[in-house]
């Protein structure tokens, strides 16, 4: 195809460097991806709010959206805000802001009213060119999480009194309601049977997983397999479109619910200790969000489910009491073994590889923990090294591994 003339120019995003609300690190919506169901949503809601007098739109998807939107169900998430919309898949446009760009037009009695250029950044996150974003304020003066530490030790308070600080205590009210929908999530794909939507013709497999025992299973078979059915229950109802809380994309949406489910459902841990967790789990994918990306679009897989990874080891750490130290270590161990981790889904899916990534993801968690446990003071790279490796990893990326959707396993599985 075309791709050696596709060289994305991507923006610096301005307000990269301070930090927003952990809150929109998890959103509800409908799957496959929040890059490419929930921002354009988002997109078209804020569109259609700025012409409400518009008698006709036309949407048009440039990069990744162009190349994966129609797999990813993009179309369809514009529309349920637009009906009287055309959809445009421009797959040639190569200056692009943003690997994932779209191009807003309304019309009324046949002229052009308006427009806008609105990027899709990750997470279902939204930023109109030329403004800044409206949505989300920036509420932490840290950078990073080397700052967010130190503040912490200089006042002698845990990760979770430095979020509450910052966020208020009404932020247990929003987690409280996210985590009701990650476990309704785990639990309709639990219940669910049959073939997931789009062609390639898979078998659900969430339920067996979890009522099927191994021969002579142990204790920490168990342990995997249920996380993976878990893990496997949230991604196949994201792969159906159905509702989904990003954490932090719905790509990855699997590994977070996965390893808080088991540890409330067969751990027995309390709820409030859940909730605690979650936040501890949205303040890693924070900084990663604001120092570097969460969009497959942008760095790779590594940028999702490295994400989500990561995000399980802090949050599961923080579960355990462990120290700061070690939940930075257990971060940072999660995120640098998915380092250049590519997204290649097949037929623009997000099922192959993504479904068994999330089970294979949330049981990394675990063993970044462990050896967080036993191995903090011997480590030599911070947290923040592997965050800024991962994105300039992501950037010399080739854009074939970037959710296009023209490389790796999509690829081999087209030329059979
Ligand atoms: S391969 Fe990873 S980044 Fe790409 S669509 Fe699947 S989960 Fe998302």
């Amino acid at each position: 195809m075309l791709m050696h003339l596709f060289k994305w120019h991507i923006i610096k995003i301005e307000n990269r460097r301070m930090m927003k609300s952990i809150r929109s690190v998890y959103k509800i919506g409908n799957g496959p991806s929040s890059s490419h169901t929930v921002g354009p949503y988002n997109a078209a809601i804020v569109f259609l709010g700025r012409y409400p007098e518009a008698d006709h739109f036309e949407v048009t998807l440039y990069g990744s959206l162009a190349f994966t939107g129609a797999g990813h169900g993009t179309e369809k998430s514009i529309r349920a805000i637009i009906k009287d919309c055309d959809v445009f898949f421009d797959q040639k446009q190569t200056d692009l802001p943003h690997p994932n760009t779209m191009l807003f037009k309304a019309f009324k009695d046949g002229k052009l009213i308006g427009e806008n250029r609105i990027l899709s950044i990750g997470g279902g996150s939204i930023v109109i060119e030329g403004e800044e974003s409206s949505d989300e304020k920036e509420i932490y003066p840290q950078k990073n999480l080397t700052e967010i530490i130190e503040q912490c030790r200089k006042e002698d308070i845990s990760l979770l009194d430095f979020i509450y600080r910052y966020e208020g205590k009404e932020l247990k009210d929003y987690l409280s309601k996210i985590w009701i929908a990650m476990k309704d999530t785990v639990e309709r794909g639990l219940s669910s049977e049959g073939i997931l939507p789009g062609g390639l013709n898979i078998t659900r497999k969430a339920k067996t997983l979890y009522e099927t025992r191994c021969h002579n299973e142990d204790s920490d078979t168990t342990m995997n397999r249920k996380i993976a059915a878990y893990a496997y229950a949230v991604s196949e109802e994201n792969a159906s479109e159905d509702i989904v809380v990003t954490a932090p994309t719905c790509g990855a949406a699997g590994v977070i619910p996965a390893i808080f489910y088991y540890m409330e459902k067969d751990r027995g841990f309390k709820e409030e200790e859940i909730i605690d967790a979650l936040a501890v789990a949205a303040l890693i994918g924070n900084v990663i969000r604001t120092n570097a990306s969460i969009s497959g679009a942008e760095c790779g897989c590594q940028a999702e489910i490295g994400s989500a990874c990561s995000m399980g080891a802090a949050g599961l750490a923080h579960l355990y009491g462990l120290s700061l130290d070690e939940i930075e270590y257990a971060a940072e161990v999660a995120m640098e073994h998915n380092l250049g981790l590519t997204c290649d889904p097949v037929n623009g899916l997000v099922q192959i590889p993504c479904i068994e990534r999330n089970a294979v993801a949330a049981m990394r968690s675990i063993s970044s923990v462990i050896l967080a446990r036993l191995l903090y003071q011997t480590r030599k790279i911070s947290f923040d090294e592997v965050i800024a490796t991962m994105y300039q990893t992501g950037k010399d990326m080739s854009e074939k591994y970037r959710e296009t959707s023209h490389g790796g396993l999509a690829q081999i599985y087209r030329s059979k």
